[in-house]
């Protein structure tokens, strides 16, 4: 299952790259001040811009990543950390679903909107989609390191969705609050751009051109460098949220 963050989505490099402070020109100080109290009242992760039928599939989600123990300890440490962290961050973060077919191979999407100096805090959106999520019949690698294929056929919507919300919450963890990462993911997003600015899927399509090949090359080892740490905690939320699944994977 291949769940990319937002890196061919030039819209979120021109986001993050528009986050120097605002001009003072833009806002007066009310203005700016009741803004900054509105998005102090939406940190953590909101659910706005959810149907209600997704809303319950949310709220399922919710449950595999808060269920506790008899003793009140988290039956799923790493999806259960993960998510307090953003839910009492100083971000926010939306949640969105789409179940409509999309163009991509995307199952999640980590995207960067806005950032907010007064409070130094960053809104983002986590968005999934269904339909990819709903059709991956098999994965590879994500279990136990093998490139063997593991078939998905038992393991349910909510686990499936659970493990992406939890893969892209590495990647925003990662994001807002690691500098050497953000940089990572900036380069990112800035060498994305300008392979497509240059032509990077019709050089693709049609060959030799070596310029072309050698920033593709870079880019695929910058997003192998994104991807390494999300991949590694996706392993674990494999073995916390279908145990059964990772039981089968090391025989
Ligand atoms: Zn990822």
């Amino acid at each position: 299952m291949v769940t990319r963050s937002s890196l061919t989505k030039a819209a979120a490099v021109f986001m993050f790259l528009a986050v120097s402070p605002q001009s003072p020109a833009q806002e007066t100080p009310a203005d700016a001040s009741a803004a900054t109290q509105v998005k102090a009242a939406q940190r953590g992760i909101r659910t706005d811009r959810l149907k209600p039928g997704h809303l319950k599939i949310w709220k399922a989600i919710e449950r595999i990543a808060l269920e506790a123990n008899r003793d009140g300890r988290p039956v799923r440490p790493t999806f259960h950390s993960l998510w307090q962290w953003a839910q009492k961050s100083r971000h926010t973060i939306y949640v969105e679903m789409d179940d409509h077919e999309v163009f991509h191979h995307s199952a999640g999407v980590f995207t960067i909107e806005d950032f907010n100096q007064e409070l130094q805090s960053w809104t983002a959106s986590i968005r999934l989609n269904l339909s990819i999520i709903q059709v991956a019949d098999k994965i590879k690698k994500r279990i136990d390191g093998s490139n063997r294929s593991i078939s998905l056929r038992e393991v349910g919507r909510d686990a499936r969705c659970a493990i992406i919300v939890g893969h892209e919450l590495a990647h925003a963890s990662l994001i807002l609050e690691n500098p050497q990462y953000a940089r990572l993911y900036q380069e990112c997003e800035r060498e994305t751009a300008a392979y497509y600015l240059a032509g990077g899927i019709a050089a693709k399509e049609y060959g030799n051109n070596l310029e072309m090949q050698k920033r593709l090359k870079r880019l695929q080892s910058l997003m192998d460098q994104l991807e390494a740490p999300a991949d590694s905690v996706e392993v674990e939320l494999w073995r916390e949220i279908v145990p059964g699944l990772a039981n089968r994977a090391r025989k």
